[in-house]
């Protein structure tokens, strides 16, 4: 994509507003908030030990929560201080306001390599309707924007886009790592290029599905959209599996763009099937396994992938030299319906010799629990970011960087 990062300049004595994604998970406990899972702040990291090592004075913001324009201490980033100084082993100031003459002495009043903390950028109504105001208040503190904030970049917020009008903007060197394997390893893919897409909806990965039959050379399809394609194409009965008549159109048209460029389709030839599921419990009812092209029968619903899907994708994942996967096959989050999503992450781990790269959202927690996420070659750390920037979109926090 060719966008400037942080090591196309000499950050020395410089300024930076880096936005990151310390939109960590928090728990009360005997009135303090606690952070339950660190990951998002130890994935800045390479980003922030460079800056500091440069001697550049780091001034970091983020968003928590949707705290909607209020100021609410139960979303306050103070306690990120607290542990990223501990993972950093450097003093981190913290500033109570992202913004005005308290943030900006403090931005000015940072040693070289000295490490500043604003406070959650959403206490500001501004921030998500991308006010100009906000955005030239955000750029006072600083002499350039590091946009570092892969997961939010399809936001076009003051702190993640509008802010870049008023600063010239580089990437981090998570957002760096993200372009290359979201979009440029997979503008000239080595091949076969192999890409899996489940998940729940046609209508939310059918942009998706489009764009990468542009690229790919094999198709699969899992999760709950699979049934619309299971109805078109071998036309058996789907039961109350999920499914939308104004769905098929749209798998129609993507069956026929597959035929034309002669992308190899690959749809389930069985499922895991159950009379009845609930999310709020994760209870499932009774479980059993169609044959290979049979019906699910009235009243039941495909949860999961049969052990002939995994058999064939498998097959398919084993020849590639890209693997590219986003959405799980079936309702992983309940253990009776895992196995396929399971089986799959296996599968492409197996597969030493391609590049694999997982897409976001669930896939990425779905390789973790499979025991399997150190054996890929990337794994993003974006949701709908991931989504959109697979989609060909160009998302507003890329757009901030500036070019080569
Ligand atoms: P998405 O966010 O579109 O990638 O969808 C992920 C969700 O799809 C997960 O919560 C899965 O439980 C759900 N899902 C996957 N397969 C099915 C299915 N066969 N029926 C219902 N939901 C499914």
């Amino acid at each position: 994509m060719a966008k400037k990062s942080i090591r196309d300049f000499d950050p020395a004595g410089k300024r930076c507003l880096v936005r990151v994604d310390f939109n960590v998970p928090l728990t009360e406990k005997d009135g303090v908030m606690v952070i339950t899972d660190a990951t998002r702040i130890e994935e800045t990291l390479p980003t922030l030990k460079y800056l500091i090592a440069k001697g550049a004075k780091v001034i970091l913001c983020s968003h928590l929560g949707r705290p909607k324009g209020q100021v609410d201490p139960k979303q306050s980033l103070r306690p990120v201080a607290a542990a990223l100084s501990d993972l950093l082993g450097v003093p981190v100031g913290f500033s109570e306001t992202s913004t005005g003459p308290e943030a900006e002495a403090m931005a000015k009043a940072l040693p070289d390599g000295g490490v500043l903390l604003l406070e959650n950028v959403r206490f500001h109504a501004g921030e998500e309707k991308n006010e100009v105001e906000l955005s030239k208040q955000f750029a006072a503190l600083a002499e350039i924007f590091v946009n570092d904030a892969f997961g939010s970049a399809h936001r076009a917020h003051s702190s993640t886009a509008g802010v870049a009008a008023f600063l010239p903007g580089v990437s981090g060197l998570l957002m760096e790592k993200e372009l290359t394997y979201m979009h440029d390893e997979l503008q000239n893919p080595d091949r076969p290029f192999v890409v899996i897409l489940g998940g729940a909806k046609v209508s939310d990965k059918i942009g998706v599905i489009n764009a990468l039959l542009e690229k790919a050379d094999t198709v699969i399809i899992g999760g709950g959209m699979a049934y619309t394609f299971r109805k078109l194409v071998q036309g058996i009965g789907i039961g109350k599996s999920l499914y939308k008549p104004e769905w098929e159109p749209i798998a129609e048209a993507a069956l026929v763009k597959a035929r034309e460029r002669g992308v190899k389709f690959l749809i389930p030839v069985d499922a895991v099937i159950t009379d009845s599921f609930d999310f709020g419990t994760m209870q499932v009812g009774e479980i059993r396994i169609t044959g290979q092209g049979e019906s699910i029968p009235d009243g039941w619903e495909g949860v999961d992938i049969g052990p002939e899907s995994v058999k064939l994708f498998s097959g398919e994942i084993a020849k590639a030299k890209t693997v590219l996967w986003n959405g799980p096959m079936g309702v992983f989050e309940i253990k009776a319906c895992a196995k396929g999503t399971f089986e799959i992450a296996e599968a492409i781990a197996a597969n030493t010799s391609a590049k694999t790269i997982i897409g976001g959202g669930d896939s990425v927690k779905a390789v973790k629990m499979a025991g399997v996420g150190d054996q890929m070659t990337f794994i993003s750390t974006g949701g709908g970011a991931s989504l959109e920037l697979l989609e060909g979109k160009e998302l507003p926090g890329v757009a901030a960087i500036a070019d080569k």
